[in-house]
């Protein structure tokens, strides 16, 4: 990989970090398309395999379009070295699975990733590894939950869905203090708006899938962090083989080349239709990082550099305000996903938790007229008509 002269900045680094040019000398990265690589004799090949060189060997292992977006990733988020993986819930995985055994506890909390919620509840326990969820709105609960067992930190920050936001200084300290890992999702906010590494964390998983493609096209996660703590990573998943794809590699790669002015354009978008729906009449309350309002607003402004491309509220009238309201959409996409070029609307307590029950939904935040959107990159003026007559109608 040329790491081209690191005195530049992130923005600069995200273009300019690249797989070393082939004899072709073509200006934009190739896909190395390819299961596997050739050596020019059996000597070369015995080291390869004896981990004397660092030549590619099986791209389950390692692959020069996948370590570019590795690299690049990386090099946004302040640290050493990542490793890119097939999806976001298989970064998570393996960030649990390569530092975690039989007799260790996770904390975490429940303003989390459904999926990541099903890995740690339903799936860690069966090999042995415990967990406790602190309560993300009083950080002090989290000192109290670490144990003498307790092997790692895992939280979001901003959560999903409920824009929950945690001061990482603070957190890093204890966790350092405890000599527990702190593994940080950083998909809400992208290394454009926070650096999680640069406040403390030991490790940054990523769904590459949401911000970093910013236009729904792949699937695709990242582990990044300290060599020594990567090197575990690795090995545990050039074994397992949840390895990215080279084409998804080149399309990502190719999305961190314009990440932080996708990022300034979702954030400034989602700030000013906070703003103007905290006084519509149909919500209850609007909510969104960088609104005074937010609970965590000082800290917000403190580790982000701008709020992100998602805000939420509750519409007033609940579940069924909260249907009429997803129909009475134009423009707006009704979809799984976030983090893309188009706006995307969800109603969670009619879809993604809509198995839970009431009581269940509010432990983890989720009201029954909560809206969650993710602003797209359109005008601005088109998305707030389309959310404003919407709300009108419902
Ligand atoms: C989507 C998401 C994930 C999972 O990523 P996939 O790429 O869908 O596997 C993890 N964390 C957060 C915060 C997400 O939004």
């Amino acid at each position: 990989m040329s790491q081209e002269n690191q005195q530049y900045h992130p923005e600069t680094n995200a273009i300019r970090t690249r797989a070393a040019q082939t004899q072709h000398m073509e200006h934009s990265s190739p896909v190395f398309l390819t299961s596997s690589f050739t050596f020019d004799n059996a000597e070369d090949m015995r080291a390869a395999f004896a981990d004397e060189t660092d030549a590619n060997i099986y791209s389950r292992f390692s692959n020069p379009t996948v370590d570019e977006f590795a690299a690049r990733l990386a090099s946004l988020e302040g640290a050493e070295t990542g490793f890119a993986t097939s999806s976001g819930m298989s970064a998570i995985f393996a960030s649990f699975m390569a530092f975690l055994k039989a007799g260790d506890h996770l904390v975490s909390c429940s303003s989390i990733f459904g999926s990541t919620h099903t890995v740690i509840t339903k799936f860690l326990p069966k090999w042995g590894i415990e967990y406790t969820y602190f309560d993300i709105n009083s950080p002090a609960s989290l000192e109290a939950a670490i144990r003498p067992n307790t092997r790692m930190v895992f939280l979001e920050t901003p959560s999903n869905p409920g824009l929950d936001v945690i001061d990482l200084t603070y957190v890093a300290e204890v966790c350092k203090r405890k000599n527990v890992i702190l593994n940080v999702d950083n998909c809400f906010a992208t290394p454009a708006l926070q650096k999680p590494i640069l406040q403390g964390a030991d490790i940054v998983t990523h769904s590459a899938t949401k911000w970093i493609d910013g236009q729904g096209r792949v699937l695709g996660g990242a582990i990044v962090g300290r060599a020594e703590l990567i090197k575990e990573v690795h090995t545990f998943c050039r074994s397992t083989g949840p390895a990215m794809s080279p084409f998804n590699a080149w399309v990502l790669s190719k999305s961190l080349e314009t990440l932080h002015v996708r990022m300034a354009r979702h954030s400034s978008t989602a700030l000013s239709l906070a703003g103007a729906l905290q006084s519509n009449d149909k919500l209850e309350w609007v909510k969104y990082p960088m609104l005074e309002s937010h609970p965590q607003y000082t800290i917000a402004k403190k580790q982000m550099t701008a709020g992100g491309g998602i805000l939420c509220f509750e519409i007033k009238g609940g579940l069924e305000k909260g249907r009429k309201f997803l129909d009475a959409l134009q423009m707006c996409s009704l979809t799984a996903n976030l983090g893309d070029s188009r706006t995307i609307v969800s109603h969670p307590s009619s879809t993604t938790h809509a198995k839970l029950s009431e009581e269940e939904r509010l432990k983890v935040g989720i009201t029954p007229g909560l809206i969650r959107i993710s602003c797209g990159l359109e005008h601005p003026e088109d998305i707030k008509n389309d959310i404003e007559q919407a709300l009108q109608k419902a």
